[in-house]
């Protein structure tokens, strides 16, 4: 008999094909398979008469065939079944598209359970390539079917056979939930859960294992938070008694602003004592996070110690890199780049100077986590735009010193159950000031009869000197509704004939990358037509313009960081929003952006109108074991599964009453879970 561990290779109909199919899914063992909960199911269990059926319903009607499947041949490649079925009630057209082989299973006056979606075409309702099956008798009829995520090359039967036995495995992990909690909250225990997970008799049970297992998820990642705060407090980091910032305020190119003076005031107060520090900074996009960050670099050095900032995109790491030297070389004090893109030489220099203890200040992208990046003495790392980066890679980067200042900074506002689980352990400084001159963006929303003038305004922003961002969302392969980058940038080209536009997406090669944000930087492109890449974090003041194509595609709070890409500088800067002209409720989402800049209003309207789901990513969150669970819904059972983590640790601190709790609450934060997260 198979057990969890063995291959998916020991199921029928899994041979090295699929298996390697599999792979790719990171799919190897049955117990994987377990794992992998379904992305949807179809409720075929829903009846209805042909009479009743609505157009868009999603349903099973139980018909039997009236007419014999026909085949019309449209065009080449392109072949067309027709049939009837009927019940007592009316009759449903049945279509299928170049699948004679469907068709050709249906007898004529044999009854069959079709489910698919009703349309309409005239008068007529039609099913489009429905699943047909005989309803043989045996129990109810109809059933409820989970639809898995696939790869090419899969389908869904390969996927329900490796559940079916991976199920029948008489190894099922235990339970780790104490069964008290069980009790309490009246959560089925973990066999019963996983078997309504992939094969539920009705939603409802679905939805009871579904709510286990974001209580059973939520309730693991509060023990493992909770276990790192508790193991924190016990550390001893590395004081910085030295907290002379007078040097560093006169290599600044600006004063800095009350707020500024307040997070650094923060800073320095956590990293006299030997108490490792760790603080967010939350402030909105330009309130001038990056200064707190570079004092504290400045901090670092003054008492021996290097410093690390850690951005989520090359791009940023080296913007980063560069205003670090601005102050740093005044100082007198070595800054280097570390990036994956880097050159071989360039990035043994790099790691030599940190690891000699020769580099002060390190700025770079995840290429920092990496195993063969040693410092000499690490005392303070920096992680900015936290928010795309998981609990367990800033653990790495901490981990590479011995308990340094931990400083995260982010622009995103998150709700409030939500900051307690994720900064549970964590000081806030908040950045409620911009920098002095700043006069606020001016926003517009327009439609497509309004391009010609907003060329023309391009133009005159360009000749008064000033710098223009274009961004256009994503087009995926074979959508033909959006222009591309390249079609804008060309579409522009041709608009401004004198000017110099560059294109920047994440297909280029880094390298390639760095040299078109080089050459805007430097102010020697008038125009850079991007895709979503310049979101988080770009920083060049001269640029007054930021056009947004097709802006009805974007969240708002991802708008509102594209808009902090201007009015950096003093020059007054204008945003641009085009897709008012796809409706009303583009229109209503565009006109939040217009009437305010106030990035946590408009992140409150966000949620309110994406629903929660979109606003909080899957990945976004960068927490371990999160799968299931909805940050922002599932709100009320993550209060309670906290309460109820802290309440075991509180009376077992090291869970030794709970092996099977405590192995996965030490899975959860294990390191070779890093790459999984990363
Ligand atoms: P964010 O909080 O979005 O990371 P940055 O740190 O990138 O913001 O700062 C945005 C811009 O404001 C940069 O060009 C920076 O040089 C400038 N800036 C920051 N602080 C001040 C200040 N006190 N006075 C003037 N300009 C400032
Ligand atoms: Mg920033």
């Amino acid at each position: 008999m198979a057990e969890l561990s063995s291959s998916v290779l020991s199921v029928q109909g899994i041979g090295p094909k699929k298996a390697a199919l599999l792979k790719k899914m990171n799919i190897h063992t049955l117990a994987d398979i377990l794992n992998t909960y379904p992305r949807d199911y179809e409720d075929r269990t829903r009846i209805l008469p042909v009479a009743e059926t609505q157009e868009g319903d999603k349903i099973s009607i139980y018909a039997t065939v009236g007419t014999a499947p026909t085949v019309h041949y449209v065009r080449k490649g392109m072949e067309i079944t027709r049939l009837t079925a009927f019940d007592s009630t009316g009759v449903m057209h049945i279509i299928y598209f170049n699948n004679k082989y469907a068709a050709a299973q249906l007898r004529e006056g044999t009854e069959y359970l079709f489910y698919g979606r009703v349309q309409r075409q005239g008068k007529q309702k039609v099913m489009v390539s429905p699943v047909a099956e005989r309803y043989v008798g045996e129990g109810a009829p109809g059933r409820i079917v989970p639809v898995y995520p696939l790869t090419a090359g899969l389908c869904q039967r390969d996927m329900a056979r490796l559940a079916e036995t991976a199920l029948q495995c008489p190894d099922l992990p235990e339970d780790p939930l104490p069964a008290p909690l069980r009790q309490a909250y009246a959560l089925p225990d973990y066999a019963q859960a996983i078997r309504f997970i992939h094969a539920p008799h009705s939603i409802a049970e679905v939805q009871v294992a579904r709510r286990r297992m974001v209580f059973e998820e939520l309730f693991l990642l509060c023990c493992g938070l909770q276990r790192l705060k508790e193991k924190r407090r016990e550390e001893t980091g590395c004081p910085f008694p030295q907290t002379d910032l007078r040097p560093f305020w006169q290599a600044l190119a600006f004063a800095p602003t009350g707020a500024q003076r307040r997070a650094v005031a923060d800073c320095i107060r956590d990293a006299r004592t030997s108490r490792p520090m760790n603080r967010l900074v939350q402030g909105d996009v330009g309130s001038g996070k990056t200064v707190v960050a570079a004092a504290l670099c400045a901090l670092a050095a003054q008492n021996g110690y290097q410093a690390a900032i850690m951005a989520p995109t090359e791009i940023l790491a080296a913007q980063h890199y560069h205003s670090l030297c601005g102050i740093f070389d005044k100082l007198g004090l070595k800054t280097v780049l570390l990036t994956g893109s880097m050159g071989a030489k360039a990035k043994r220099e790099a790691l030599q100077a940190i690891a000699s203890g020769q580099a002060d200040i390190v700025a770079g992208t995840h290429a920092l986590i990496q195993k063969n990046v040693e410092f000499a003495r690490l005392g303070a790392v920096v992680a900015d735009e936290q928010h795309r980066f998981g609990v367990a890679q800033r653990a790495s980067l901490r981990s590479k010193g011995q308990a340094p200042h931990t400083l995260v900074m982010s622009a995103t506002p998150i709700p409030r159950t939500l900051a307690l689980i994720l900064y549970g352990d964590l000081d806030i400084s908040i950045i409620d000031e911009l920098p002095p001159g700043r006069t606020p963006v001016a926003t517009y929303a327009v439609g497509e009869r309004m391009r010609k003038r907003i060329y023309a305004f391009m133009e005159k922003q360009i000749a008064a000197g000033g710098q223009v961002y274009v961004v256009c969302p994503l087009v995926e392969e074979g959508d033909t509704r959006l222009k591309s980058v390249e079609e804008h940038a060309a579409a522009l080209q041709k608009a401004l004939p004198n000017r110099h536009i560059g294109i920047l997406h994440g297909k280029m090669k880094p390298a390639e990358k760095d040299a078109v944000m080089g050459l805007f930087s430097a102010g020697k492109l008038d125009v850079l037509a991007a895709t979503t890449v310049i979101e988080v974090g770009v920083n060049v003041p001269n640029a007054c313009l930021m056009v947004v194509e097709d802006a009805d595609r974007f969240g708002l709070s991802q708008l509102h960081q594209l808009r902090g890409r201007v009015g950096r500088g003093r020059r007054q800067s204008f945003c641009i929003f085009f897709g008012a002209d796809k409706g009303q409720a583009a229109r209503d989402r565009l006109k939040i952006l217009v009437s305010t800049n106030d990035g946590f209003e408009i992140a409150r309207a966000d949620l309110t109108q994406r629903g929660p789901g979109d606003f909080f990513g899957k990945r976004q969150h960068g927490l371990p074991g999160i799968k299931l669970a909805n940050l922002s819904e599932d709100l009320q059972l993550m209060q309670n599964a906290c309460n109820e983590a802290e309440n075991l640790l509180q009376k077992d601190p090291t869970l030794a009453g709970y092996p099977v709790l405590r192995e996965r609450v030490e899975r959860l934060f294990s390191t070779d879970e890093n790459e999984v997260f990363s």
